[in-house]
């Protein structure tokens, strides 16, 4: 059978059980499209060709004796380079962690080799997932695969950009504030962050640990359902997972599309989200072609308010770096990776490796973290945030008991171009949607809507929903995609 690379999860499953392909035909497929396309696009930062098709062929051995570990036995995954795969680098896309490699597997990798999966590369990134546009990457410039004078988004550039750029079935990110969905909107793709505690963080390198989730991103909603069964679960590893049931968001998706309709679903407009001024006239079109088709599809819309919304953007850039700064503490030349060569003590060492390891934007949240954090500053500002926080979370839990879902753009821009956004502060604003969802712990997804007339660049939209309720949230995304035209246009390669 012919190797078609836009082939999706729930494809190759089909494929793979029917007999129809091998994995090392798929996995061999996969390399060579990263042969031909890498050159353009520059989203991965390592690949193990031979370790992936020795995973592939013992996958086709467990298939040939009839005992596959998943229906997904035998896929290729690509990773985010802060998730930690034993024996494979994890740089976090920093000097600092350059030629470290994990001892260990995160639980997510655990879960995919136990489901069979073939771990093929290690996605670029902005270092320490810090940014939207995977400019701050110690390493590599990603391109859009739409237009290769634009960025992907960030910080899971690499993994948006691998699965748009069709170099990977499916991908995992991490989303601290917006890292899976913004890039999953740049590039045309389908972007989860499960809700806070539904995916094990162990072994992902932490930015800002009570807002970082690992999810998906995807070819369709459905693969993005179907990756979810596979790494979601509480995990003893992490003591801030969840207990949940076991259930399958794949399978509940197959039913529901036997009716894909929303009748009776009551979506949420936020006032305060729909006047943020600067939204680009292109976004603002799609999102209202994207109402219409809401309302097609039986669902109904109310208009709620978020009131503490303003200050959503100055909570997070607050909280995170905060966080960060204690996370990246551990990064000391001693421990872990980089160490200055010309360090001649053990405080020249620290200063110089830290100095010359970390870029400018990490740089930049390691001296804001430590500042909101020192003495005299603690209470005006990280406690202050804190106290915000609760307000914000509070603001979702009063709009839900208006509607089950919340509507907003992703990103106020389209996908913009290599330095176009050189002040820090233009670049956090491009992060003014998706914030808020990390600070109060739910659930969203960010699905293709259309292009940008303009740039004719895609533009996703966002849906988000309470914790735990991710079923709702993947059944309307999963309507919307079957009712929406799919984006019309040829990504650059
Ligand atoms: N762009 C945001 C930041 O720079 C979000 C990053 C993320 O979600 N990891 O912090």
């Amino acid at each position: 059978m012919m190797f078609n690379p836009k082939i999706t999860l729930r494809e190759a499953a089909e494929l793979l059980s029917s007999g129809k392909i091998t994995s090392v035909e798929l996995t061999q497929g996969f390399i060579d499209r990263i042969n031909a396309v890498e050159p353009q696009i520059g989203a991965l930062l390592a690949v193990d060709a031979e370790l992936a098709l020795a995973a592939a062929a013992e996958s086709d051995a467990r298939r040939a004796a009839g005992a596959p570990l998943s229906e997904y036995d035998g896929i290729p995954v690509t990773l985010k380079d802060n998730i930690c795969a034993k024996g494979q680098q994890c740089s976090c896309a920093s000097k600092i962690l350059k030629d470290f490699v994990s001892p260990y597997d995160a639980t997510v990798t655990t879960r995919l080799r136990e489901a069979g999966f073939v771990l093929l590369g290690r996605a670029n990134m902005d270092e320490f997932a810090m940014g939207s546009s995977c400019e701050n990457s110690a390493y590599l410039k990603t391109k859009n695969p739409w237009d290769t004078e634009r960025v992907p988004g960030g910080s899971s550039g690499g993994s948006a950009a691998v699965v748009a750029a069709n170099e990977s079935v499916i991908a995992l990110g991490s989303d601290t504030g917006g890292s899976i969905r913004q890039p999953a909107s740049f590039c045309g793709v389908v972007g989860l962050k499960p809700t806070y505690g539904r995916v094990s963080r162990s072994g992902l390198v932490a930015f800002a640990s009570s807002l970082d989730q690992i999810g998906p991103i995807a070819k369709t909603v459905y693969d993005a359902a179907a990756m979810l069964d596979v790494i979601a679960g509480e995990d003893p590893m992490d003591c801030t997972s969840l207990p949940q049931e076991k259930e399958s968001f794949a399978a509940d998706l197959v039913e529901f599309e036997k009716l894909p309709r929303l009748d009776g679903v009551k979506i949420g407009l936020p006032e305060e989200y729909l006047s943020v001024e600067g939204v680009a006239p292109g976004v603002t079109a799609v999102f209202e072609q994207a109402k219409k088709i809401f309302t097609d599809l039986g669902a109904e819309f109310v208009s709620v308010s978020l009131p503490h919304t303003k200050y959503s953007m100055a909570c997070y850039y607050i909280v995170a770096p905060a966080e960060a700064s204690a996370n990246l503490a551990r990064f000391d030349g001693i421990r872990y990776g980089y160490r200055s060569p010309e360090a001649k003590s053990i405080d020249e060492t620290y200063f110089m490796s830290r100095g010359e390891g970390f870029g400018m934007e990490v740089a930049r949240r390691i001296m804001l973290g430590t500042y909101v954090l020192s003495s005299g500053y603690y209470d005006a500002y990280y406690l202050k945030a804190q106290k915000v926080r609760t307000l914000l979370r509070n603001d979702f839990v009063e709009a839900y008991k208006k509607c089950d879902l919340i509507l907003t753009p992703v990103s106020p821009v389209p996908p913009f171009k290599f330095g176009e956004k050189s002040d820090p502060l233009q670049m956090y604003l491009s992060d003014i949607f998706t914030t808020a969802l990390n600070l109060s712990g739910d659930c969203g997804i960010s699905v293709p809507a259309g292009l940008d007339a303009e740039t004719k660049m895609p533009v996703g939209i966002q849906l988000m929903a309470p914790a735990m309720a991710e079923k709702r949230l993947l059944r309307a995304a999963r309507a919307f995609e079957i009712a929406c035209p799919a984006l019309d246009g040829t990504p650059a390669v």
